[in-house]
């Protein structure tokens, strides 16, 4: 399990290891085979510690930049640690177009820090987002929350002690400094129970309320399709 750049083959990898990750364009995880790797002949002159190559997404075809450090310079090759740091991480999705406007703003904001790595500045923007989502719900907008957030604690099997840090950033609004510090792991908790609570308080009922308008606008199409068919001698 090695990876190296020699000044003879270029790239090199152990046999068994190929090369696969969620792509940050298409989202698919795929297959990548390298597309721009740098000359193992500058990187002995200059000896950088870190290595940037491009690869090229089996799925899509779109670049995928990575870094890799390097973990030791021989006489004519570069060894790579396996580990890369992905310059572009795959974005969270979401249903904006169903959320209130301040809302959509925040938690767009709320995902890139989230997809950034930036898991605090994330919390910050997830207690921004949940308090313009309370006020866009009217009155008994955040117990109507809580409930739903307790509902995926529930459903989730999620444990106490895991999901204190989440309720206090969602519901105990007041000093910023209060907030608990997250980790990778808590932060994931809090994404999935952020996009768990918005849907169920805004987007079920959007995508709902849509579907019945489309499927009275067709019934009554259709009815009143019968009756000029019924009205009319020559259709008959
Ligand atoms: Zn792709």
């Amino acid at each position: 399990m090695s990876i190296s750049i020699t000044q003879q083959h270029g790239l090199v990898r152990g046999s068994d290891d190929a090369m696969a990750m969620e792509c940050p364009y298409c989202g698919v995880f795929a297959h990548m085979r390298p597309q721009s790797t740098p000359s193992a002949a500058q990187l002995l002159k200059h000896r950088p510690k870190h290595v940037g190559m491009v690869y090229q997404c089996d799925a899509c075809r779109a670049p995928v930049f990575l870094r890799f450090a390097v973990k030791r310079y021989a006489d004519d090759a570069v060894e790579l640690y396996q580990n890369f740091v992905e310059l572009e991480r795959p974005k969270e999705r979401f249903a904006y177009s169903y959320l209130p406007p301040q809302t959509q703003v925040l938690l767009r904001e709320a995902l890139a820090c989230y997809s950034g790595n930036n898991f605090n500045a994330f919390a910050s923007m997830c207690r921004r987002t949940a308090l313009s989502a309370f006020a866009a719900l009217g009155e008994g907008g955040k117990l109507r929350a809580f409930e739903e957030v307790m509902a995926a604690q529930d459903i989730a099997e999620i444990d106490d002690e895991t999901f204190l840090p989440i309720k206090t950033i969602l519901f105990e609004s007041g000093e910023e400094d209060d907030m608990p510090l997250l980790n990778r792991v808590q932060a994931g908790v809090l994404l999935e129970v952020m996009k768990d609570f918005l849907y169920q308080c805004f987007v079920r009922r959007g995508k709902l309320t849509r579907a019945i308008k489309v499927r009275h606008f067709f019934t009554r199409e259709a009815e009143n399709e019968n009756d000029q068919a019924s009205a009319s001698p020559q259709a008959v």
